[in-house]
């Protein structure tokens, strides 16, 4: 899989994509990140990429043709999946979104700032927006980031043991049950005795079983449907 991002601050994705799952996805070729400075296409002396809203009011907006330059000289090379714009308005981003994306091909990131970007980007470009909560963050980076990490993770092959993906939160609409490590017994806060049986049908209910108390404890509304 290949990812395309766009942004006034490549920078902002040193520290993300140098560590754990991500730089390994990228360093056995399972996954292709490119990050591309938005400013690198701005024109003239200034190579601005932001200006004054239309109609007044505060803050800047990103300018079209930086981003609309962007764009097509990656879709001159490539088709791409999905043109994604992160924004707070966007879908909201969960479990069945991220398993979706992960089979696509290419896929390319926007990341916005200030007031957003100008409106006929979304229009006539982007094919999806998706936010990662109700809350407004200051640009699409961290966004962006986040969509990264929870697609590449289920590139088949990404994670060491394939089955732990499939065991998280939210694959099942069930939250995962807890988990304990080693020592058994730590000043005499105790694991459930059932995990230390060896008795694996007896283990597996059991995980179940606290799966669905867990989820309809903290988010009864995985199990009606509803988010
Ligand atoms: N004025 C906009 C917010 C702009 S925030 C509004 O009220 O909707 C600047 C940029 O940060 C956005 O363009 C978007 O790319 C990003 N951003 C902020 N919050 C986000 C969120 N919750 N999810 C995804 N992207 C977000």
């Amino acid at each position: 899989m290949r990812i395309d991002i766009l942004t006034i601050f490549p920078g902002m994705f040193d520290g993300p994509f140098s560590h754990s799952i991500i730089k390994r996805a990228k360093e056995k070729k399972l996954a292709e990140i490119h990050l591309h400075d938005i400013r690198d296409h701005a024109t003239g002396k200034h190579r601005r990429v932001d200006d004054y809203p239309f109609g007044g009011g505060a803050g800047m907006v990103m300018m079209i043709e930086p981003i609309e330059r962007c764009i097509a000289s990656l879709q001159a090379k490539k088709n791409h999946d999905e043109i994604i714009y992160m924004s707070p308005d966007g879908d909201l981003l969960d479990q069945p979104m991220a398993n979706k994306l992960s089979t696509c091909e290419n896929i390319i990131i926007l990341c916005g700032h200030y007031k957003g970007i100008d409106e006929r980007i979304r229009e006539h470009i982007v094919t999806r927006e998706v936010s990662v909560g109700d809350y407004v963050l200051s640009g699409g980076e961290l966004p962006a980031a986040i969509l990264t990490d929870a697609v590449v993770r289920l590139i088949p092959g990404v994670l060491g043991d394939e089955t732990s993906a499939l065991t998280d939160s939210f694959q099942d609409r069930l939250l995962s049950p807890p988990v304990y490590t080693r020592p058994a017994d730590y000043k005499g806060w105790k694991v459930p005795d059932i995990l230390l049986s060896g008795h694996d049908r007896k283990i597996a209910e059991w995980r179940h079983e606290q799966s669905v108390l867990r989820t309809k404890r903290k988010r009864p509304g995985l199990l009606s449907d509803e988010r």
